[in-house]
Parts: C-alpha cells; structure tokens; sequence
C-alpha cells in the first residue's frame, strides 16, 4: 500500500544532521511506492532541501520563522502538526535524538497517534510496517506494528543505512506559512560546552574511557586515537563521576546510545548499565588490564593490557595507514 510519509530533517548549526538521511531511507521503505516530503523547521533552511531530496525525498516543505531559530518543543510541535495538516500523511519519521525524544511523544499526544520509539531496522511484511526495536536496555528486540492512525516513528541513529547520494536528484521545494503562536519558552542563549570534532551519537568510530583513564589527563591517549580514526571519544559514568570528563560524553543506559561501526573500550569494567548504551556497535575492541572484565563478554576483540601502553602502540599503528 502506498503512503504519503513526511520525515523531519533535523537541523545543527545549519547542517542537517546524518540521522535525517537515515530517517528519509526508513520513510522510503514505509512509502512503499509513495510519496516520502523532507519537512524542514527553522529560521532559514530552505538552502538544506536539494540535500534531502538528493538523499531520496521527494519534495520538501520548509516552515521558517524566527521564532524557529532554536528548538523548542512548543515551536517545532506547532510546525509539525501545521505540516501535517497541510499533507494529510499517513507516516511521520524523525531522529531519535534528543530532539526527536522530547518532540515525538508531543506530536503523538496531540495527533492521538501510536508512537514506535528508538527503532533499528524497519521492512513491510503482510500489508503492515514492522518496526524493530531495542528493549530491556538491548537485552533482546521487539517487533512492533501500528494498526490505526498515523505511522510515528523515531530512527536511532546509525542503524538504518541511508540511501546513496544521487546529485541529480531534483524535487520541489515549497514554503509552508504557518503563524507561530506565542512559545511558552524561548531559547535566550545557547551555552556550548567544549565539544569538538565528530558528534558522538553519530559518530562511526567511538574510542570510550572508564574509571581505568584515572584523570581527565589520562584521556589524551584517547583523544589522540580519536583524532586519528575521525572519532569521537565516549566515556562510562564511572569516568564522568570521577570528573574525569564531562557528562555530555557518558554512554549507557543514563547515557547516550551508540551505535558505531567501531567502539574501543579503555578501561572499562562493562558493567550492564554501560552496555545498554554500547553494545550494538558493530566491532567492539576492550583493553583491560583484567581478564574477567565483564566487558571482554561483549568483545568482538580484547586485549588484556595496561590502556597506557596498548592506546598509544594502535594509534602509532593506525597512523601508518
Ligand atoms: P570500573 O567499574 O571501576 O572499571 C574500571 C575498569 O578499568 C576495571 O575493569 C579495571 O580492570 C580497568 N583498568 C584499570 N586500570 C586500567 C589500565 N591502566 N588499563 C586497562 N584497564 C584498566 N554506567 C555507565 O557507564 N553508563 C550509564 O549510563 C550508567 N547508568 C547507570 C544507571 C544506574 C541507575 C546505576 C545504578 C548505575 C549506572 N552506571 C552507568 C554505573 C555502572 O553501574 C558502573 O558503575 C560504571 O559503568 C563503571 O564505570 P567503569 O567501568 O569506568 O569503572
């Protein structure tokens, strides 16, 4: 059956974040033939809507509007629920990023729509959509469909190949006038905190420290490695309680969910709460000095040794490459 399904380009720093091309490749598979629009909210965008539509939308419909300039769960709800309005879709697919988590169940709630949260793989089967997704912090998988309504999802990044660029893809783009009402809050300022380099949710190579760094110095061998591979460093929260590094790196089930092509444990026990947030990732290396280190269970490759030794010897190696 075919359908109409709008998905979300999700905007950072006037770039489209790689899990909006994800989320159109899912939106494909859902179309099933249909119609897939690129839907893009802030101030100014429309400049992003050939790549959506080089990644596969269709079209794109953009809502702009100062007041979009930043986030808000108020503000993006308001041009979501205009959009689809204006489209009448029968599926709705964004990120599940912190975006995506905080605006979908608005959405759902407002529609009165059955929302399929953190989805990782996606295929038609007997006329339904089948969602796949995590449960019991990843401990098994569940298989989900919706049966009346509109198709909300959310894509956890890294897990739904996008499809290849075509550069001659054309599509048209066309503006949405929506009055945004008054927002409940609005964004004053944004406070960065130093994070540099490749975003750590998206990131395809992800070098993690534990409580075995033992100082924020003790994460430059990490950093290094990271620099080399183009990664991003992640941390446990033993790591993060410790102050060894900042929050915003923790990884787990309090944390992010990663889901790289390689994840490069240093100094990491493993322990369950961590796993829940890692132990999707495609290739997972361990480096401990303890051979019953919990993470070596989920070790694609472990080395028992000491990390100061073993991180600086890989990045030497890989720079030979
Ligand atoms: P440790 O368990 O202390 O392990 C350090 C490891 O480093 C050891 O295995 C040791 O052998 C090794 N080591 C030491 N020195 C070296 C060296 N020189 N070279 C190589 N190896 C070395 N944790 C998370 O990570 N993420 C979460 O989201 C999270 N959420 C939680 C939620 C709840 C409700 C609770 C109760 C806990 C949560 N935790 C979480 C904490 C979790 O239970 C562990 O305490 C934490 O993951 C331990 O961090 P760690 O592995 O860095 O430290």
């Amino acid at each position: 059956m075919a359908r109409k399904v709008l998905v979300l380009g999700e905007v950072r720093d006037g770039s489209l974040r790689n899990v909006s091309f994800e989320a159109v490749s899912a939106a494909k598979t859902m179309a099933e033939g249909g119609d897939v629009i690129g839907l893009l909210i802030g101030e100014s965008v429309a400049s992003l809507a050939p790549q959506l539509i080089q990644y596969g939308a269709d079209r794109v419909i953009t809502v702009e509007d100062a007041k979009l300039k930043s986030y808000t769960s108020d503000g993006y709800a308001q041009a979501v629920l205009a959009a689809v309005e204006a489209e009448q879709p029968e599926g709705l697919v964004m990120g599940h990023t912190a975006l995506g988590k905080d605006l979908s169940p608005r959405i759902a709630a407002k529609l009165g729509a059955g929302l399929i949260s953190d989805v990782t793989a996606l295929e038609v089967a007997g006329g339904n959509v089948v969602f796949t997704r995590p449960i019991y912090s990843g401990k098994a998988f569940e298989k989900k469909i919706i049966t009346a309504g509109l198709l909300l999802a959310t894509v956890r990044p890294n897990n739904i190949a996008p499809l290849a660029l075509d550069e001659s893809r054309t599509g048209e783009t066309k503006s949405l006038a929506v009055t945004i009402k008054d927002l409940r809050t609005t964004i004053k300022e944004v406070v960065r905190k130093a994070a540099e380099g490749v975003d750590l949710s998206e990131a395809k190579v992800v070098i993690a420290g534990g409580r075995g760094v033992k100082s924020a110095e003790g994460f430059k061998p990490l950093q290094e490695l990271a620099k080399v591979l183009g990664g991003a460093v992640g941390a446990s929260r033993g790591a993060c309680d410790a102050d060894y590094c900042d929050y915003s790196l923790q990884i787990g089930q309090t944390g992010k969910v990663v889901t790289p092509d390689l994840y490069i444990a240093c100094g990491i026990s493993g322990a369950i709460q961590h796993l829940a947030g890692m132990s999707n990732s495609k290739v997972i290396v361990a480096i401990n000095k303890d051979p019953e280190a919990n993470i070596f269970k989920v070790a694609d490759y472990g080395i028992v040794g000491d990390l100061f030794e073993v991180v600086p010897l890989l990045t030497e190696e890989f720079k030979k490459l």
